[in-house]
């Protein structure tokens, strides 16, 4: 790829990122690096729309890094509950305890020392690095995969190590030049986000559209390319419901495996025999396979191990999966 062509892309997104820029809550004239990073951890696996309203509790609950690292892990769990990728609280946590114990509180200010904090990868050091700090590296994400390939016809897969590496190298190669990297990282985020869209990207609208490669070979709709992975799976939960006039059986997991350290009625090993559903099957959607949920109505002599029995309100204040939470919020008690 040319220079001409890489600054010609590279402004093209600065300037589009002046000129439609949203205005969000962590985009402060001078941005504030704790500020960011729990921006770029919510929105790793949600939009922002949905996102927004969990950063400003979460900062409200815990305004510094101190704040967050002291937390009471249940509390954090229930603020995040509905945000899904609980280990992405989980390890959030941990990175603030560390940044309070090895660098003072203050995130380091470099992408290689954001690199050494728990649950920061390239992708969010680079944002934090270049948005806070002004350093030259370059993001990419989903939103960076399809512009880059579609602007530069790449066809390398996007979920293989060559492809991870190939578009790594061209986003640091772009953003070298930049003497303001902040807007460009920004810049391409929100152009992928809102402009070079999956479906029904705007390229009529498109500034770029005359030099686009994918654009101009018909090839829009083929790009990014990815591999496809191996078959979904399906794994069955039985629940069991039980209530007494405490309130409602819960239990918090272990710490390893899906829903790690949350709330959730205690699990039968099978769907009891006669059994009835207090709720339809509910089927929740991992990245990799579906887990679906049934919900009996048992007495609690058929749990055989201490069971903690919650109100509504006690409840309230525990992190749970999202169909746990809506269960309970929606249970006559
Ligand atoms: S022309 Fe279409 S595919 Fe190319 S950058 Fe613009 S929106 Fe994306």
């Amino acid at each position: 790829m040319g220079t001409d062509s890489l600054n010609t892309f590279r402004i093209s997104i600065e300037d589009y990122y002046r000129s439609n820029k949203r205005s969000l809550p962590w985009r402060r004239e001078v941005p504030v690096p704790y500020e960011v990073w729990l921006s770029e951890i919510i929105l790793q696996q949600t939009r922002v729309a949905q996102g927004t309203p969990y950063w400003v509790k979460i900062l409200k609950a815990f305004p510094t890094i101190e704040a967050l690292a002291n937390a009471e892990e249940d509390k954090l769990m229930s603020l995040w509950t509905g945000l899904g990728y609980y280990n992405r609280a989980r390890n959030l946590q941990k990175g603030a305890k560390q940044v309070v114990a090895d660098f003072g509180g203050e995130l380091p200010s470099t992408y290689e020392g954001l690199l050494t904090i728990t649950g920061i990868g390239p992708y969010t050091a680079a944002a934090i690095a270049s948005i806070c700090f002004n350093q030259k590296v370059g993001v990419v994400d989903g939103n960076v995969y399809r512009v880059l390939s579609r602007f530069f016809g790449i066809s390398t897969p996007i979920n293989q190590t060559a492809g991870i590496k190939e578009f790594q190298i061209l986003a640091n190669e772009i953003i070298k030049s930049s003497s303001d990297p902040a807007s460009y990282n920004q810049g391409i985020m929100e152009f992928g986000a809102l402009h070079c869209t999956p479906k029904k990207p705007l390229c009529m609208m498109c500034d770029l559209a005359d030099i686009c490669s994918a654009f101009n070979d018909g090839k829009v709709d083929q790009l990014p390319v990815k591999v496809k992975k191996g078959k979904r799976t399906a794994e069955e939960i039985h629940y069991a419901v039980v209530q007494t006039k405490d309130g409602i059986a819960l239990r918090k997991r272990g710490t390893d495996g899906i829903w790690a350290g949350l709330y959730e009625p205690p699990r039968l090993s099978e769907a009891p025999e006669n059994g009835k559903e207090v709720t339809s099957t509910i089927v929740h959607k991992l990245s990799h396979k579906d887990l679906k949920c049934h919900f009996w109505d048992v007495p609690k002599e058929m749990l055989n191990e201490p069971t903690t029995y919650y109100t509504k309100d006690e409840a309230a204040e525990l992190g749970m999966p999202i169909i746990i939470a809506k269960l309970v919020e929606n249970i006559k008690m």
